[in-house]
Formats: structure tokens, C-alpha cells, sequence
């Protein structure tokens, strides 16, 4: 029954009660008993622990030295690992329950003992400490866990990441060594990264060779499960022991960091002073590299990420500036194209015949065509280089649409018809004007290009203000939101790529057969003209019945007391 117990400390200032316990034990057979060293006072008791090994105390709780519960107090702070079972009077249950609140483990009262009780005792106390200390372990290797997760998720740099990793290993575990090697893609090499209680840079060197560690390492990469290696450096395996005695290392663990079934790389740790590492070690080291494991594959994708980004910018830039200068050189000689046709068209060569005025009218549609393409990349890179300024311009709705409406009239040859819905009191209100015309333009262009006969219909209208949704009050008398709607019954754009619609460059049909003109820029900027007017749009389509655009956007209405002058004459864009 007494297991491991070989020699317990008995602090008992009474001796007759000292021997009744030393009688107690020499009646049971011997191999139940175990050794009881006796000290009258606390101090020695003290002294004789830092001295001897003992694997438990039995302790008077009324001793020259000390009283009551500050007797384990004193005896706990000196020996925390150690059992103890406090000795206790009759009818001081009290004192012995005090006692066990502080940290005793059990209690026995004196002329109550016999042998059997007393081993018991003492064998049960043994056990509960080892328990609770098992338990204090777990809880504060939790607790560890915890806040190495914390603090590897704080940051997504890698550098930092591995820094945290192995500081926390430090604080834990502060006798082991510890090296990070990561796999590299692009080099199929497992790379040096990060090491801890080793000098780095004589690792770096050393674990750059492929041959060293290979044995462990390799294996552990390979096969994506822990290896442990007690004493590495009498190990057959290892083929260069020199480095694990210069630095006296004795025990290895391999861990694969492994994420979705992918190694990342090798956490391995050497104990110095340890032969081997135990099985509860290895499982805690096993949960640390797991949750590194996290934190190391979320920083290389990040990493990842930021590359591309940088590189996406950066051709995105590229891209930008030459769509500038190219759009520049073509819009120049295509101008002059352009007025070479005008005096062509006016006679100023001479007389055409009905063939050639035919002629100069295709050329002179597919230039306006490609200046109305090139326009649409400078614009786009203007609103995209975001120098585009909102202007406060007056722009009376009714007079906006009526205008828009003279511009499109029904062609009989394509058997399309217009619908305007809008109330002529529309309010005269605050924003910018050019803007709004690339809007409609745009759409309204779009719904034509798109259907080859049925309906076009445009409609405007105030918002009812209790659909009116502002967070701020404040604001909200002054500002109405007004709602367009752009709808066709032309061909319908497929459910695939109505979320692409408004990316640049985007066309549901790219092919170089494509029937209808464009280069995919006009929705995005409309989308942009809206965002800048801080507005939204949204589309709803069908395939073969038409598509409506809503648009929304805030303004203010204009008051006849406003002075004139803060309309711009002048944008920065010309549409
Ligand atoms: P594009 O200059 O090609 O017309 P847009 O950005 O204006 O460029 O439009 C992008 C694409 O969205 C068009 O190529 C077309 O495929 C689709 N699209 C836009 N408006 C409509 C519409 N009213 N009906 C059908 N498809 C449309």
C-alpha cells in the first residue's frame, strides 16, 4: 500500500507521542511500513528538508516553534511539493479542518492511530498531492495555451510570430533549445528560420547543410508525425554528433507544423539536462506547435497576400499610366481624322458622290465610336486616380430629364420605344451635374446597345422620406434621396456575371466576334461617378427578358437664397 513512500518526516514536540507513533508502525509487516525521522521543532523540521528527501510530513499542529494553521503555513512555504498530514487532539476537528483548507492534505487525531490508519493516511495524502499537482499542471499548461494563442494571433508578420513562439517556449520551459526550419516552395528546401538558447547564427550555419539533422528532421517533415530521440548523441543514427556535444544536447523532439494536412516546416526542441522527453512533455510541445502551426500558416499567407498585392499595385500602376499616355496619343490623330471628315462631309474637297458620302458616314460613326472608347479609359483613370471633385451644381430634375429626352428618340428601324416616368414637380436640387449625365448616359446607352427591339424606360422620383435611411437626423430635413430606375426588355445579363458587371473591363460577351460595341468601362464608371456622389446602384437582370438598374443617390435641395456662384461652371472630368 505505501507504494513509493520510503521515509517520512514526523515534527512532533511530544515524545511519548513520537513513540506511540513509532510503535504503531513496527506492528505491521515490513514491507508495508516505511522510515519516520523525528524532530521536535519546526525549525529543525526546516533544516532537515533542505537537507534530506522525504515523501511526506506528518506535522503537530502545536509545536514550541509554531501554533495551529501557520505551523503548514510555514511548512508549505518551505516544501511545496511535499505532502502533508497534520497530528491533531481530541475534539480539535476545527483546527485539523483549518489546517486542511491551508494545504494539508489529510489529518489524524492523536490516540486514535494504529499502524494500518497511519500508512493509509499518509499513502492517501501522497496520492492527493501528486493529483492536485497533476492538476495545477494541466490548468497552467492551459492557461500557457491560452495565452500563447492570444499572443500568436495578435500579429500576422511572421518574424513576430516566431519571436512570440519562442519566448513563450522560453518562459515555460526555459532549459530547452529550440530551432524552426520552414519549407520553402519555390527552393523545395526545408530553410533555417529561428532558433532559441543556441547561438543562431553558428545553427544557421551548421542546419543550413542539408545532411545535418536529416536523420531527424527529414523524417519528420516526410512523414508528418513527432519523432522523439533520447540521447541524440549516442544515438546510431545521428551522423554528425559533434554538434550535440559541443552543446551538450541529450533528448530530441520533432513536430511537424502542419496546417490542413500541409507542413509548413519542423519545430524541434533538444533538452539539455533531461535524457528524454516524457510522454506528457511531448503532448504539450505537441499542442504549442499546433497552435504555432495556425498562427505560422495564417502569417504566410498573409505575407502572400501582401506580396501580391504590392505586385498588383504596382502593375495596376503600370497599367494605369500606359492606358494614359496611349490614350492621349490616340485621341490626337484620331481628332484630326475626325475634322478631315467634317470638311469631306461639308464639301470643302468638292462634291461627293452617294457612295463616298456613305463611306465618310461609317468612318465618321467608327471614330466617334473609338474617341467615345478611348474617352471612357481616360475617365476611368481620372475617377480611379480619385482627383475626380464632387461638384455642387443647381440642377433642376425636371429640366435634367426633359433634356435627356429630346436626346433619345424612337428608332423605328430597331423597333425600340421609350418610357419616361417622372412628375414635372421634381424638385431643383444640389449635385453635380456632369456626373449625373454620365450616369443616365451610360445606362441609358447600355439599355439601347442591349435590346435590338422592345422597351427602354427611365423613371425618377423623390424617395417618400420615411424611406429615407440616415443615421443622421440632423441632416435629414435637408437631404432627400432620389431613386432612378433604368430598365430594358433587351437581352438580360446571366447570373454568373451580374456580380463582374461593374469591374473594369468587364463584358458578358469578350470574344473579338462580339456584336456590340464597348470595351466594358462604362459601369465602372458609373459605379464610381455614384460612390463619389455617395449613392449606390444595384442590378437585377433576367437572360432574354431585360435588365433595370436602381440607382440612389443623396442630395440637397437647392434653395433659391443660394449663391449662384458655388455652382462650378468648371468639372475636372469632361464627360
Ligand atoms: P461596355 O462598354 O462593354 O458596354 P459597360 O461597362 O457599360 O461596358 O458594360 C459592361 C457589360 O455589361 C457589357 O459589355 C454587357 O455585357 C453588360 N451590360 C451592361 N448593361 C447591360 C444591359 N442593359 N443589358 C445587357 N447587358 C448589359
Amino acid at each position: 500500500m505505501t507504494g513509493t513512500i520510503n521515509k517520512v518526516l514526523l515534527v512532533e514536540d511530544n515524545p511519548g507521542d513520537a513513540l506511540l507513533l513509532r510503535e504503531a508502525l513496527a506492528d505491521l509487516a515490513g514491507s508495508l511500513s516505511f522510515d519516520l525521522v523525528h524532530v521536535g521543532r519546526l525549525e529543525a523540521a526546516l533544516q532537515r528538508i533542505g537537507q534530506e528527501t522525504f515523501d511526506a510530513i506528518l506535522l503537530d499542529l502545536s509545536l514550541p516553534d509554531a501554533q495551529g494553521v501557520d505551523t503548514v503555513v510555514r511548512m508549505q512555504e518551505a516544501a511545496p511539493r511535499l505532502p502533508i498530514v497534520v497530528l491533531t487532539g481530541l475534539d480539535n476537528d476545527a483546527a485539523a479542518l483549518e489546517a486542511m483548507r491551508a494545504g494539508a492534505q489529510d489529518y489524524l487525531v492523536k490516540g486514535q492511530i494504529d499502524g494500518r490508519l497511519l500508512v493509509r493516511a499518509v499513502s492517501y495524502a501522497v496520492e492527493r498531492k501528486r493529483t492536485q499537482e497533476e492538476i495545477e499542471q494541466h490548468l497552467s499548461r492551459i492557461i500557457a495555451l491560452k495565452d500563447i494563442n492570444g499572443a500568436l494571433t495578435a500579429t500576422l508578420e511572421l518574424p513576430a510570430v516566431l519571436k512570440i513562439l519562442l519566448e513563450k517556449v522560453g518562459s515555460l520551459m526555459p532549459e530547452l533549445c529550440a530551432t524552426v526550419k520552414l519549407w520553402d516552395q519555390e527552393r523545395s528546401n526545408l530553410d533555417p528560420v529561428a532558433c532559441r538558447n543556441l547561438d543562431e547564427n553558428e545553427w544557421k550555419a551548421v542546419a543550413a547543410d542539408r545532411e545535418f539533422e536529416r536523420e531527424f528532421i527529414d523524417k519528420v517533415f516526410l512523414s508528418k508525425t513527432s519523432l522523439v530521440v533520447n540521447d541524440v548523441q549516442n544515438d546510431n543514427r545521428v551522423r554528425d554528433h559533434d554538434f550535440y556535444r559541443r552543446h551538450d544536447l541529450n533528448a530530441y523532439l520533432g513536430i511537424p507544423l502542419l496546417v490542413d494536412d500541409q507542413v509548413l516546416g519542423v519545430l524541434s526542441f533538444y533538452a539539455k539536462e533531461e535524457r528524454e522527453f516524457t510522454g506528457e512533455k511531448t503532448e504539450f510541445l505537441s499542442a504549442l506547435a499546433s497552435q504555432a502551426s495556425v498562427a505560422i500558416g495564417n502569417s504566410i499567407v498573409h505575407g502572400q497576400v501582401k506580396q501580391l498585392a504590392s505586385h498588383l499595385e504596382r502593375s495596376n500602376r503600370v497599367k494605369e499610366e500606359f492606358l494614359g499616355v496611349i490614350s492621349h496619343e490616340l485621341r490626337t490623330p484620331l481628332n484630326v481624322v475626325k475634322g478631315y471628315i467634317e470638311l469631306f462631309q461639308n464639301r470643302f474637297f468638292g462634291e461627293l458622290t452617294g457612295e463616298q458620302e456613305r463611306a465618310f458616314e461609317k468612318i465618321a460613326v467608327q471614330t466617334k465610336n473609338q474617341l467615345a472608347m478611348i474617352n471612357s479609359i481616360l475617365h476611368a483613370i481620372t475617377i480611379e486616380s480619385d482627383v475626380a471633385a464632387v461638384h455642387n451644381d443647381e440642377v433642376s430634375l425636371r429640366d435634367f430629364l426633359d433634356g435627356l429626352q429630346e436626346t433619345y428618340l424612337p428608332s423605328p428601324d430597331r423597333k425600340l420605344t421609350f418610357e419616361w416616368r417622372y412628375r414635372p414637380e421634381l424638385p431643383v436640387v444640389k449635385t453635380d451635374k456632369t456626373k449625373l449625365r454620365y450616369i443616365f448616359y451610360n445606362l441609358i446607352n447600355n439599355a439601347v446597345k442591349f435590346t435590338p427591339e422592345g422597351q427602354v424606360s427611365v423613371s425618377a422620383a423623390v424617395l417618400d422620406s420615411s424611406r429615407v435611411t440616415s443615421n443622421d437626423r440632423a441632416s435629414e430635413e435637408e437631404r432627400i434621396w432620389l431613386q432612378f430606375e433604368v430598365s430594358d426588355t433587351g437581352i438580360g445579363i446571366s447570373h454568373e456575371f451580374l456580380p463582374l458587371i461593374f469591374e473594369k473591363f468587364s463584358q458578358v460577351d469578350s470574344s473579338t466576334t462580339r456584336v456590340h460595341g464597348g470595351i466594358g468601362l462604362g459601369l465602372h464608371i458609373v459605379k464610381r461617378c455614384i460612390e463619389l456622389l455617395q449613392g449606390t446602384i444595384h442590378v437585377e437582370s433576367e437572360p432574354g427578358k431585360g435588365s433595370t438598374f436602381f440607382v440612389r443617390i443623396p442630395c440637397e435641395i437647392w434653395h433659391d437664397t443660394e449663391c449662384r456662384e458655388t455652382a462650378s461652371a468648371a468639372t475636372t472630368i469632361t464627360f
